[in-house]
């Protein structure tokens, strides 16, 4: 079938597609409506962290299906129930708010925090409710959220913003300190900024910024939506820098592809009372279940352990690659990495790459000197040899 017979027009536009219609997907690979088959280095932006329709996520849907779908977040059902348990046994946190997407997981925690700001007063007896966040950082897409995150822009496009959320810089501490008020109440940042180009907050960094905010009374939120659920090689990034923060958000990995996400915190500021929080969707057996069953795959015995040695396995490799095409190297931790181009040529490579034959490379450049590569976290070594390889092929070909 010719791409030219499918008629688009019904959707509407909110973002630049290219002409092809996927129809399935197996692990790493996709195959679009003419049967061409792509290495997927996307995966559904880090979602698909055990890849395109895994078994476990297929029986889990299917078992589920059958038994209760949603008998509404009025009543108590057993995968959410089992899940929370799961998450709160393996972090530093003690409640879970389930959603159905990062930004809404992220309203939750800015909803909390606000609650907790009204109730823990500054001297002179008003509300805080200032929540720092960072510049080129994203937090979603609903308005609280967009006005949370710092990517350029998005202060005007639906003005007026939700007011509250003064920009620091990522690393520097100062930067913090400088916008401290006393309607502060948080600050909230991702431990690996993603859609800003893959960005790592140093440990140093980390641990700095949870000396301060208990130094000042302030709640600590990690938007673990990306970084969370095994991506970096522990199974939240907070781990990476021994620090506990009182707030996490999670969504892409933790559902694998289906719409699930989570806001955990610290049973000292669970202040939400009932009506403060919720949603149709939320925590239903179905999403859930899948859920409960990603988790037992990611705390497998060695599971993480391959996660860390498949991101130093993709790090060396991009790191030759960089070296023999004269490229300015990577950084990254676990399996969210990034390829500094030094030019600006990351768009072309996403697309010739993607139209290369017999089959074709799927990869993202958040910003235009880079590459970012997001594979399912059970990769294999070949699957990455065989993407360094066509992506050698495709800088070959466009002269560099
Ligand atoms: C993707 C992402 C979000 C938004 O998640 P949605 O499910 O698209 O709403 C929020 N924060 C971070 C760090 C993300 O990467």
């Amino acid at each position: 079938m010719e791409f030219s017979e499918y008629d688009t027009n019904a959707l509407l536009t909110i973002t630049n597609r290219p002409p092809l219609v996927f129809t399935e997907g197996d692990g790493m690979w996709l195959t679009d409506h003419n049967g061409k088959r792509y290495l997927d280095y996307l995966q559904g932006w880090a979602v698909n962290c055990l890849g395109h329709s895994p078994q476990c996520v297929q029986d889990a849907l299917a078992v589920q299906a059958k038994k209760l779908i949603n008998p509404s977040p009025a009543f108590y059902n057993e995968p959410s129930i089992r899940l929370a348990s799961m998450l709160v046994e393996n972090s530093c946190f003690d409640r879970v708010f389930f959603a159905n997407s990062g930004a809404e997981a992220n309203e939750g925690a800015i909803k909390l925090a606000r609650k907790w700001g009204k109730l823990n007063k500054n001297s002179k007896g008003e509300n805080r409710y200032e929540i720092i966040t960072f510049d080129h950082s994203f937090h979603g897409r609903t308005l609280a959220t967009m006005s949370a995150s710092g990517k350029t822009g998005w202060d005007t496009i639906f003005a007026p913003q939700v007011p509250g959320f003064p920009k620091a810089t990522l690393n520097d501490l100062g930067s913090v300190e400088s916008l401290l008020t006393d309607r502060t109440v948080a600050v909230m940042l991702e431990p690996v900024q993603g859609e800003g180009g893959v960005i790592p907050a140093t440990r140093e960094f980390m641990k700095g910024l949870r000396e301060l905010t208990q130094k000042h009374g302030l709640l600590l939120i990690v938007d673990e939506v990306q970084t969370g659920m095994g991506r970096t090689g522990e199974l939240f990034a907070y781990q990476l820098s021994d620090t506990t923060p009182d707030i996490m958000t999670l969504g892409k990995g933790i559902g694998a592809g289906v719409p699930l996400a989570a806001m955990l915190c610290r049973e000292e500021i669970a202040c939400f009372e009932p009506g403060d929080q919720g949603g149709t969707y939320n925590g239903n057996p179905l999403m859930t279940a899948v859920g409960a069953a990603v988790l037992d795959e990611l705390l497998k015995p060695g599971f993480m352990k391959s996660v860390q040695d498949k991101g130093a396995y993709l790090s060396a490799e991009l790191l030759n690659l960089s070296d023999r095409h004269g490229l300015q190297g990577e950084r990254g931790e676990g399996l969210l990495r990034a390829l500094k181009l030094g030019k600006e040529i990351g768009p072309q490579i996403v697309e010739l790459a993607r139209e290369m034959g017999p089959v074709g490379l799927l990869l993202n450049s958040p910003r235009t000197d880079l590459l970012r590569f997001m594979p399912a976290l059970n990769v294999t070594t070949e699957e990455i040899d065989q993407m360094i390889s066509m992506l050698s092929e495709t800088l070959r070909k466009l002269g560099h």
